[in-house]
């Protein structure tokens, strides 16, 4: 009998990728009764995970009491906008001409391309709102694609000791059709009590796990509600625990990593100050992002531009 069976297992086995937590900041996106978010991406220490740059979750919120989702008409460019939801009901207007509803469960991924406007607003329905709104760069060749949109409703894949949705890309032998310009992965995985998950990755991939419930241990490290833990490329399998006596549930992202260099601001990607600049001229007096049709309001005005020069940066800061 060797003597390291009775040995105390270490928390984390040498072997063990290197976990980085990444933790929320609270961000008032205003209004009369502010919805605030929990964004996790970009954060001071890493600006993106593979394709994906923007990061806010958000809820449970008693719409009640915070108001809910209500966002006039704004314009994107150089990105996709990837709304999933957990609770509630949004419905989506866009200068494409596409009206639809973001339910639970179903992904709706906008395309901008070179422009795109749209406006978000929680159904009287929602009593309860709660999800993710996500953000992908779009790389310099297809940044100035035609706008786009997609809608899927991914079926509920069963894993040992949990479910997974792919809304994105592969995992666990489901593939999303929704199109992106990268290599990506987005799925909503939940875990049941006490289980542990390990799931195949593409070696390539770096990836993100957002916790939205539960006790979670990514690696045999500790993510608590709202964290964003990274994994580097490197290992071709990824272990999840849920501790607690209750379900857990998670967004897990994933991607090669993104090596351009790029400026967001406001609502815009691009890769310079000046086409920054230009977007919000496009926007205040020109027809580049279109018009959305059916929302009671006016459209939102760009903020004024920063009197610094916005450069461009890198997927690590
Ligand atoms: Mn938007």
């Amino acid at each position: 009998m060797s003597t390291a069976e009775t040995e105390p297992r270490p928390a984390a086995q040498p072997q063990d990728p290197q976990v980085e937590v990444l933790t929320a900041r609270d961000v008032p996106l205003g209004g009369p009764r502010a919805m605030t978010v929990r964004r996790t991406l970009p954060h001071r220490s890493r600006r993106m995970i593979g394709a994906w740059c923007f990061v806010d979750h958000y809820g449970p919120d008693d719409v009640a009491r915070t108001g809910g989702m209500d966002v006039a008409p704004h314009p994107h460019t150089g990105l996709q906008t990837v709304s999933w939801l957990f609770t509630g009901e949004i419905e989506h207007r866009d200068s494409l001409g596409v009206h639809a509803f973001v339910r639970p469960g179903e992904l709706n991924l906008m395309t901008s391309g070179h422009g795109i406007c749209h406006s978000e607003v929680s159904t009287p329905a929602t009593t309860v709102l709660h999800g993710v709104q996500l953000w992908v760069a779009l790389p310099d060749e297809h940044r100035h694609t035609a706008r786009d949109f997609h809608h899927h409703a991914p079926r509920p894949v069963p894993l040992d000791g949990g479910e997974a949705r792919v809304f994105l890309g592969t995992l666990a032998g489901d593939t999303s059709p929704a199109p992106t310009f990268t290599p990506l992965l987005g799925a909503e995985l939940t875990l049941h009590p006490h289980a542990t998950v390990t799931l195949a990755l593409d070696p390539a991939f770096e990836h993100g796990v957002l916790v939205d419930h539960g006790d979670l241990r990514l690696a045999g490290t500790a993510l608590h509600p709202a964290d964003l833990g990274y994994l580097a490329p490197g290992p071709g399998t990824l272990t999840l625990t849920n501790t607690g006596d209750t379900e857990a549930r998670l967004i897990l992202l994933g991607g090669t990593p993104f090596e351009e260099e790029i400026v967001m601001w406001w609502n815009f990607i691009g890769r310079s100050m000046d086409d920054i600049t230009r977007a919000r001229s496009d926007w205040m007096t020109g027809n580049r992002f279109g018009e959305v049709h059916g929302y009671p309001g006016d459209r939102l005005p760009a903020p004024e531009l920063p009197t610094t020069l916005l450069k461009p940066r890198g997927r690590v800061r």
